[in-house]
This record gives C-alpha cells, structure tokens and sequence, in this order.
C-alpha cells in the first residue's frame, strides 16, 4: 500500500496553549524546507485550555486536527495520529516546545536504515527529579526488553510508516513502541537530540509515572511471550503445584503406612490446597487458550507478497 505523502508529523496536545503556535511556526520553517510533502498532524487530547481554538485558528492546508471529546491519554492521542497519517515517514514530537523541530532533517536520515528511530535526550532540560528515576527505568527497561536504546520516554521518535500501522497502543504502552517494534522484526536506531526546558505549561506526568511505567513493562513483556500460548504460564505453574502437592502426600502416605496419625497435619492441608490451586492456574491457562483462539490470530507481518505486486500491475 503506497501513502500519498512523504512526511507526516504527530504531535498529542493536552493544554498546551502557550505552545502550539510557536510549535507550528518552527515546524514550518523547517519542513517547507525540506521539500516533501507533508502534513503536520495535532491531536488534541481533551485540553481544557485554548489549544483547540489556537490550532483551528492556523491557516494552513498541511495541518490536520483531531480532538477528542476527554482527556485519553498521550498513547492514545499517538494512536490516533498514526492511524490518520499518510506519510511515508511518521514523526512523533511532544507539543510544549521541549523537542526541537530542527531535529526533523536527522531523523530522516537515519529512518534510511533503520524502520523505527529513537530520540535520546543526552542533556535533558527537566529536574533531577525526573532524570534519576528515569535513568533506573531506562536501564530495567533495555534489560528486560533487550532493546538497547537509552531514552523510552523520549517523544520524539521515527518511523517508517507500515511500522506505526502495524503497532496496538492502549494505556501507557507509547514508551514501549521500541520494543514493541523490535519484537515484531522491525530494526531500531538511535539519534541524539536536543532538549529544551519546558517554558510554558506544565508536564502532565508525575512521579506515578514510573510506577505506572513498571507495571507496563511487565504487561507488554508478558503479553510478547505469552499471548499466543497463555498455558505454557499458566499451566507451567499449575503443574509445577500439583507436583508440589503429589510429593507431600506421597510422604504423608508413608507415614500413613507406618500407623502414624496424619488427619490434623497441616502438610496434609498443604497438599490439597496445592492440589487446588494447581487446577485452578491450569484451567485459566486453558480458558486463555480458548479467548486467544477465537481471536483473528494472524498477526504476522509480510515483508514480501507477490501475489500484492501481480495486483498492483
Ligand atoms: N500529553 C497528552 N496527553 C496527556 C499527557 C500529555 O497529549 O494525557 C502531551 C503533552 O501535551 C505533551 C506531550 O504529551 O505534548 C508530553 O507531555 P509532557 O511534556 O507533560 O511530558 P514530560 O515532558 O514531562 O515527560
Ligand atoms: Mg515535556
């Protein structure tokens, strides 16, 4: 499938009404330079401020808006942005002014090799309250993930197009398209870029974030491994129980034959209770078998389709 243009920017915005347009006249003096066709998409995510009525208020055919009717999230915002976007390549950049546009041109130079591009903040512009607990997440993540990039909360990412078509984002899973994307084949690179201090507005994230962050780690990992074969956990662990709870009883039925009392063990309770839990991990692993299978399971990706190119003759 071919997209009708070169370059298409996402921006989510949530209140960032003292920002948006200097954003916009930055990015157009960079991208009317390029000369590729683009557009510039903002997706208004539920802003309470005058984000809206600024970004209506440019004139200019390049910039598509989208708002929506509550606050649902940066990964949501990108989610929709991507799924809008026409161009070739799909940048993604915070809207508060803290991404530097002039960046853009690199981004596109590196995006020739690789299919998803991550920016690294090397210098960045935010209070060591973010920095430190960010360097922590940063590392836990490139472990457990294995994708060795340095910055996953980073905004302003490339990619080229089929990836962003090809990615689901629901909660917070918009640091972990990286990942996301390596699991799926796709290559990932890296580029150094810029960070300003946020002058206008204030960010939308917390400390929470990282705890939050923490528990998407382990739901995108798991959901990697195990998705298409929940019983290999469930029932792994089930098993692993049930185990547990055959080699107590064998031993309480040794003691059984000697003529020792066993009925008010509390090892005789042990092993039943493991029994129990046992079934019951192997049954959820089964019932997840069961909601993964009726599920459209073809979510492979086809670099190569001759019979897509005898059509398209
Ligand atoms: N953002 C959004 N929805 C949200 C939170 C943030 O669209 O619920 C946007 C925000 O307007 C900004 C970008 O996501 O353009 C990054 O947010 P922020 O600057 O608050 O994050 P930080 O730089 O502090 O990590
Ligand atoms: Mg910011």
């Amino acid at each position: 499938m071919s997209n009708k243009l070169d370059l298409s920017i996402v921006i989510p915005v949530c209140d960032e009404g003292e920002n948006v347009e200097e954003l916009y006249d930055e990015l157009h003096r960079v991208l009317s330079r390029l000369g590729k066709k683009y557009e510039i998409i903002f997706v208004d995510d539920g802003s309470i401020d005058d984000t809206f009525k600024k970004l209506q208020a440019i004139k200019d055919s390049t910039v598509k808006l989208m708002r929506f009717q509550r606050n649902y999230g940066k990964a949501a915002a990108l989610s929709c942005g991507f799924r809008k976007s026409k161009g070739n390549i799909v940048i993604t950049m915070d809207g508060d002014l803290q991404d530097d546009p002039k960046e853009i041109p690199r981004f596109l130079e590196k995006l020739e090799e690789y299919d998803v591009v991550s920016g690294w903040k090397s210098k960045r512009q935010d209070p060591v309250s973010k920095t430190i607990p960010s360097k922590f997440f940063n590392a836990l993540t490139r472990f457990i993930t294995g994708v060795k990039i340095h910055d996953f909360n980073c905004g302003f990412k490339g990619y080229r197009n089929y990836v962003v078509k090809n990615i689901k984002l629901y909660g917070e899973f918009h640091r972990y398209i990286p990942a996301l994307a390596h699991w799926k084949g796709y290559t990932v690179g890296e580029i150094e870029v810029e960070h300003h201090p946020r002058v206008h507005g204030v960010s939308k994230y917390g400390v929470e974030r990282l705890f939050k962050g923490f528990l998407d780690l382990i739901t995108v990992t798991f959901l990697n491994i195990y998705k298409k074969r929940p019983l290999h956990i469930f029932g792994g662990i089930g098993f692993l129980l049930i185990f547990s709870a055959i080699v107590i009883s064998l031993h309480q039925v040794s003691l059984w034959i000697k003529g020792i009392r066993i009925g008010d063990r509390p090892l005789l309770m042990l092993s039943i209770l493991l029994m129990v839990i046992g079934v019951q991990f192997i049954s959820i692993g089964l019932i997840g078998e069961l909601i993964t299978n009726s599920r459209n399971n073809d979510d492979y990706i086809i670099k190569y389709d001759s019979y897509e190119l005898e059509n398209d003759r």
